[in-house]
């Protein structure tokens, strides 16, 4: 089987890329390990997603939020960074701007399955599902992906999805930044006697971090993270000592509390590629950064990077240049690792001042509250990150032209 491109991996970096390729006149497939029917109607899986305006943005223009059942999209139109049990809290509200939310929340199945749906629309791609890639390899005549079947599927360029533990990554040489945080996150979703007025609560307790999400009506999504050592026994909580313990941490902000549905558990290990490309091979989604979810980044970034890849891949094709020339990958490299660097490394330093309870930890944390809120160029940045919605693009030719070399 011969394509122009393979992409190894059908989850929402995977899909939104091809979906973003519909007019290159590329001929490509996607290879999933999980079945056509799963994709298509995917589990709940008790993750909900934190989406900034840029990734509305893409989604708009991709046809892919407009699958979206509105009533199912939450807002978030304040957000309340809260320290242990002290009454001061950083907050940040939706400017008055004519601007309509910090964010938006939707379910990660809502998200996958209406992906799936505009994916599935398209006619310039093709759908291997229930199906392994076992090997990739390339040379300077293009590329060949084995299936777990020992069958070969040629193509010009091989993209690569297939999670934060990419194996394609592994076997094309990149090596990455892997941070194991000892953590897990658990996620459910609990309805509460008082409204949460578009609210986000993220509360930083002692051993603990519990993020409170607002979902449609009195419900929202609930992420704890603690040292895996306790998930277990979080897990294992009866209901209603788990919905008196939520209610407590929250100091009884959205009345009581109930739980709906199941607790889901995520191990929480952060990855960010030291490079995202190398010979005919690129890295999109978590295999290129998988980032820790307590700053609610890591579809985001999936999302623009994806689409920056497509952009450069589409522009040497318009220009008849090789859509796999490593200026072209360079290029994306170059623009996309602007935007993950800083945030993979400053998520990981709030998550390690925020779980350390030394005293030296508990002042500078105080004192980052402090100075954020009352800082305005602060918050400020914090908000435009969220708020952006167009994509910061370099127009660095010259530079690039001599950043060809590959490892
Ligand atoms: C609890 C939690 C909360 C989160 N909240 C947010 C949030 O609020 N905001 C945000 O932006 N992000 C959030 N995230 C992150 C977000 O969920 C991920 O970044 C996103 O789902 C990654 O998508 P992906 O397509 O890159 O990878 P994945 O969804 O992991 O998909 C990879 C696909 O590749 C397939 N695959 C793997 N290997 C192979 C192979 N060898 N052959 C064939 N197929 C293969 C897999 O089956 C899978 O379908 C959260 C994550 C967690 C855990």
């Amino acid at each position: 089987m011969n394509y122009d491109l393979v992409i190894i991996g059908a989850g929402p970096a995977g899909l939104s890329f091809a979906c973003s390729l519909r007019n290159s006149g590329l001929n490509i497939a996607v290879i999933e390990k999980q079945s056509r029917q799963l994709l298509a109607d995917p589990p709940i899986d008790g993750r909900d997603i934190a989406l900034t305006h840029l990734s509305r943005k893409l989604m708009q223009q991709q046809g892919i939020w407009g699958r979206i059942d509105p009533g199912e999209i939450s807002p978030i139109q304040r957000a309340e960074v809260i320290d242990g049990d002290s009454p001061y809290t950083l907050a940040f509200d939706t400017p008055s701007d004519n601007t309509d939310a910090l964010g938006f929340l939707i379910s990660n199945f809502r998200i996958r399955k209406a992906i799936f749906e505009e994916f599935d629309s398209l006619e310039t791609v093709t759908l291997i599902d229930n199906t392994e890639v076992s090997r990739v390899s390339t040379d300077d005549r293009g590329v060949t992906v084995t299936l777990a079947s020992g069958d070969p599927i040629k193509a010009s360029m091989i993209v690569a999805a297939d999670t934060r533990f990419s194996a394609s990554r592994r076997q094309m040489g990149i090596s990455s930044d892997a941070h194991d945080f000892g953590r897990t996150a658990i996620v459910c979703w609990m309805e509460h006697q008082q409204s949460h007025h578009q609210t986000a609560f993220e509360c930083f307790h002692y051993e603990r971090t519990l993020a409170v999400l607002p979902m449609s009506g009195n419900l929202s999504s609930i992420v704890i993270t603690a040292a895996t050592d306790q998930a277990e026994t979080i897990l294992d909580m009866k209901q209603t000592s788990f919905n008196q313990d939520i209610e407590k941490r929250l100091n009884g902000r959205l009345g009581t509390m109930k739980q709906k549905g199941k607790r889901y558990p995520y191990p929480l290990v952060g990855v960010h590629a030291n490079r995202f490309f190398t010979r005919r091979f690129a890295l999109i989604g978590d295999a290129a950064v998988g980032m820790h979810p307590v700053t609610a980044h890591g579809f985001n970034l999936g999302l623009s990077g994806q689409d920056l890849l497509a952009d450069e891949m589409s522009t040497a094709i318009s220009q008849g240049r090789d859509f796999w020339h490593p200026t072209v990958l360079a290029r994306y490299q170059q623009q996309h690792m602007l935007s993950t660097r800083p945030l993979y490394h400053g998520t990981n330093s709030i998550v390690s001042l925020f779980t350390n309870d030394s005293l030296p930890a508990t002042l500078l944390r105080k004192a980052v509250l402090r100075l954020s809120n009352n800082l305005p160029p602060v918050k400020w940045v914090i908000t435009q990150k969220l708020m952006a919605k167009n994509q910061v693009k370099l127009k660095l030719p010259a530079l690039l032209d001599r950043y060809t070399r590959v490892a």
